[in-house]
């Protein structure tokens, strides 16, 4: 499911090539001729910084296309980024995401220094849940599995049993022998996996407990049909942080690596996607023949990441701390990915 990023440290034109395909959010329309030029010295800058500064630079979907296309020496879904930050080599890992993804990676490869740009930036998943109110389900359900969203606190993660991404949480829920699952902490993945289990069949309880994603939990029914009678040809993919109604009425659910997947391998010309826009920009610049209705949203937290904060966290590298976790709650939380990794890879 991991996706290499095509454009990485390639000459000035490729830049200009993938940036002039996509769409600039704050104006609503292509990335100019003029805008691209601004940004070049400094993307010049911080490559040349990484090298020099023995930096990888990896990027969630979600972030800014300058970024993915720009200076990241790989963009993923968390899955693909978690195994990249496991088998980083250079002594510095600069995360462009949110605090969980930087903090996993630290748990993955905890002799590297992992440097989050904008220092902070929450998710309201990984905040929708504490590790005590885990333990508390625990004590209720003690034959529950417990399986925890990789967008949940190093806490989380240490009391829970194996962790899923958007990638695996299917797959991993279905092959879960126990009847009981206490899945944290998206409320609406919960719900799509009670409904994909039902659908095949499989009996299992979910005990949900936590919140929903403040970006995928905007799209609506109403603005899901409304494209439907507007442009029926389009396919409608969605992410399963959606709303189960939305998940039910869309052609594809997936990760968004798994999004890039479909969109590649099928044949309509017109695509809503209910994600992110960074994903959408990803997108755009894989799929030029390709038409994406502008229904995206923003997640603020991962636009927090920009070529700013990057390129003073790369020239203030040696005086940063960077990510920081427990060593014993880590090695606690490495077990939990580590059962994901094994288990996706069955
Ligand atoms: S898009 Fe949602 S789940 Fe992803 S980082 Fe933003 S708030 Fe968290």
């Amino acid at each position: 499911m991991q996706q290499n990023n095509p454009f990485a440290n390639q000459e000035t034109e490729c830049l200009f090539k993938e940036l002039s395909k996509v769409t600039n959010i704050k104006t609503g329309t292509r990335f100019t001729n003029e805008e691209i030029n601004k940004i070049i010295p400094q993307i010049q800058k911080i490559n040349k910084l990484k090298k020099e500064k023995d930096a990888l630079i990896l990027a969630h979907y979600y972030c800014s296309p300058k970024i993915l296309f720009g200076v990241a020496d790989f963009c993923g879904d968390s899955y693909a980024l978690a195994k990249k930050a496991r088998e980083a080599k250079q002594q510095n890992i600069i995360f462009c995401g949110v605090t969980f993804m930087a903090e996993t990676a630290k748990i993955l490869n905890p002799t590297k220094k992992v440097i989050l740009p904008p220092i902070t930036a929450g998710c309201s998943l990984a905040n929708g849940i504490t590790a005590d109110e885990v333990l508390a389900l625990r004590k209720k359900y003690p034959n529950a599995k417990v399986l925890c969203y990789i967008n949940s606190s190093a806490e989380v993660k240490a009391v829970s049993d194996t962790c899923v991404t958007s990638s695996n949480v299917f797959k991993i829920a279905e092959r879960t022998k126990q009847d009981q699952i206490i899945f944290v902490p998206d409320l609406y993945m919960a719900k799509n996996i009670e409904a994909y289990l039902k659908n095949k069949g499989i009996k299992k309880e979910i005990i949900a407990a936590g919140a929903t994603c403040c970006v995928h939990d905007k799209f609506t029914l109403t603005q899901l049909k409304e494209i439907k009678t507007k442009y029926p040809e389009a396919k409608i993919i969605s992410h399963p942080e959606c709303l189960p109604e939305i998940c039910k009425n869309s052609d594809f659910v997936g990760s968004t690596a798994g999004m890039l997947k479909f969109v590649k391998e099928n044949q309509s010309k017109i695509f809503a996607v209910f994600s992110e826009w960074g994903l959408i920009n990803m997108l755009e610049a894989q799929n030029p023949k390709k038409t994406f209705l502008p229904c995206g949203r923003i997640c603020a937290s991962m636009k927090r990441n920009n070529l700013d904060n990057i390129e003073n966290v790369l020239e203030n590298l040696e005086s940063l701390a960077g990510i920081t976790v427990d060593k014993q709650l880590a090695e606690r939380a490495e077990q939990t990915i580590n059962n994901m990794f094994k288990e996706a890879e069955k």
